[in-house]
């Protein structure tokens, strides 16, 4: 049997004079830069975002380029090597709600979003020439697609002299979430751009939903010999959606029933005296179970970032082991794949396991010793094969540096 397949990270400066090379082809000059932006796992704190909770992504070393070339006007022609469709071009005054259709909304969609937002400069009204290679997998929830725009967002920000600095990059980041929600027309929240542009190398983000507040959080995996496996299960189950609107509406109304704004407002030691309430109500066995997850995954997060910083890495692994046993059980989005992949990699030396992102398919981590990820995989593809699913692919990670010019 072949062995894992693992989607290997670009190594940045090759891949990005390659790209300069293929501008060159496509457009008959040399770009005014390349530059690049990481895909992102969520380490802990799964559907809490849109209660006010806390989360703690991470970057990839999986990222997405873009060489790219101002023009003055107001064309944006792009290419991708992904898209074998050819080259998309459309006037900046065309872009908006719906517009450009396909993948080009998320490129030409970043101008626009700045614009809306009250950016000014040249480079964002006078269009440009682009060219994109991308090195995070699609659809994996891995957010490629917030790799695609971040990486266009921080070269326009470098054209039009916006500062770089966590401001810089944070209000960057609200118009990319504008470019994805508006034009691409894909209804989500904010944490892949934040960790897209705001991550730094050998660390996470711990962002406060409830504020859209950041903080930096150290995440030393090779410090303390260990690696993340991501698992790209390679299901993707149909029900998805009609789930996620519904877990919404549950916590909604649990929120309501309680008398608060969002679910952050139960104080983990009140959890009981709130979990009794709710249990009185005619439905209220199911909202017990998804306040039961929300607020003690919010709780999980703190004390992940805790552990972090006071550097004790090894020991986050219950916390992830409690993460998805809780997403199983009282929230109810995990599927056979996410269970098969964490059972066989808690089974093969993961410190600790759990889905990541949506459910009903995606990704799953394993935060595994570094020497040991190979035979983790080995296990995963084994047991996957076993029961006659599609073989699934694999990632190795350390936390890598946000967007970033590279050429
Ligand atoms: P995810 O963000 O989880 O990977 P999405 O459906 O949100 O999945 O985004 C994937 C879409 O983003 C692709 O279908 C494509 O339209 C666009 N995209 C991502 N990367 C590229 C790329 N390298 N070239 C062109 N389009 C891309
Ligand atoms: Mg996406």
């Amino acid at each position: 049997t072949p062995g894992p397949e693992f989607f290997p990270a670009p190594d940045r400066a090759r891949t990005a004079q390659a790209l300069a090379g293929e501008f060159r082809t496509a457009y008959g000059t040399d770009p005014e830069g390349v530059w690049s932006a990481p895909g992102r796992v969520n380490l802990i704190g799964e559907h809490v975002d849109y209660t006010g909770g806390l989360c703690l992504p991470l970057a990839l070393p999986h990222r997405t380029f873009v060489a790219l070339r101002p023009r003055t006007d107001g064309l944006v022609r792009v290419r991708s090597l992904q898209e074998g469709s050819g080259e998309v071009q459309v006037p900046l005054a065309e872009v908006g709600a719906g517009s450009p259709a396909g993948w080009a909304a998320y490129v030409a969609g970043v101008p626009w979003a700045l614009l809306q937002n009250g950016f000014e400069g040249l480079a964002l009204t006078g269009g440009f020439d682009a060219l994109v290679d991308g090195h995070v997998p699609y659809g994996s929830g891995l957010s490629s697609s917030a790799a695609l725009e971040c990486a266009v967002a921080v070269a326009l920000g470098e054209l039009v002299d916006l500062p770089l600095d966590d401001t810089g990059r944070a209000g960057l980041a609200s118009a990319c979430q504008l470019a994805e929600n508006v034009v691409a027309g894909a209804n989500t929240g904010g944490m892949d751009q934040a960790a897209s542009l705001r991550c730094r190398q050998g660390g996470a983000i711990l962002l406060d939903t409830d504020d859209d507040s950041v903080t930096q959080v150290a995440l030393d995996l090779a410090g303390a010999g260990l690696a993340l496996l991501v698992v790209d299960t390679r299901a993707a189950h149909s029900h998805a959606g009609g789930e996620y609107g519904a877990r919404r509406a549950d916590v909604e109304r649990a929120a309501d029933l309680l008398g608060v704004a969002n679910l952050r407002a139960v104080d983990p030691a009140g959890l009981d005296a709130a979990l009794a309430r709710l249990g009185a109500e005619p439905d209220g066995e199911v909202l017990v179970r998804r306040v039961r997850h929300a607020v003690t995954e919010i709780d999980r997060v703190r004390r992940t970032a805790e552990l972090l910083r006071a550097g004790r890495t090894d020991e986050v692994g219950p916390l992830l082991d409690a993460s998805h046993d809780s997403l199983r059980e009282d929230y109810e989005v995990s599927c056979t794949e996410l269970d098969l992949t964490v059972d066989t990699a808690r089974a093969h030396g993961a410190l600790g396991a759990r889905m990541t992102g949506g459910g009903f398919g995606g990704s799953a981590i394993a935060l595994v010793a570094a020497g040991r990820v190979e035979e983790a995989a080995a296990a995963v593809a084994a047991a996957f094969a076993g029961r006659g699913l599609r073989a699934p692919r694999f990632l190795s990670a350390l936390p890598a540096e946000g967007a970033a010019r590279d050429l």
